[in-house]
């Protein structure tokens, strides 16, 4: 199930970002955090890297129209998959 989650801000996707294998990234863009999966997204570092100057700059969405009024970065970090925490 985890593979249906953004690595830098946890946001459920409508599809597998890093494809079934989770080794073919789609180069989509998450609609929360605007990431390029197979871009910022690859290692560990600049997943952590990507995801703190998000947070820094105050949780922005890339598609606002996306997210409903009652999102919260608190409760969606919870999804994040374990091991790009
Ligand atoms: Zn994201």
């Amino acid at each position: 199930m985890e593979k249906f989650y953004c690595r830098i801000c946890g946001y459920r996707l409508g599809f597998e970002p890093w494809g079934d294998d989770g080794k073919t990234p789609t180069y989509e863009i998450c609609p929360c955090c605007g990431v390029e999966f197979g871009n910022e997204d690859c290692t560990i570092k600049s997943i952590k890297e990507y995801r703190e100057s998000w947070i820094k700059s105050g949780c922005k969405w890339f598609e606002q129209s996306k997210c409903a009024t009652t999102w919260s970065w608190e409760n969606q970090q919870r999804h994040l998959p374990k091991k790009f925490r």
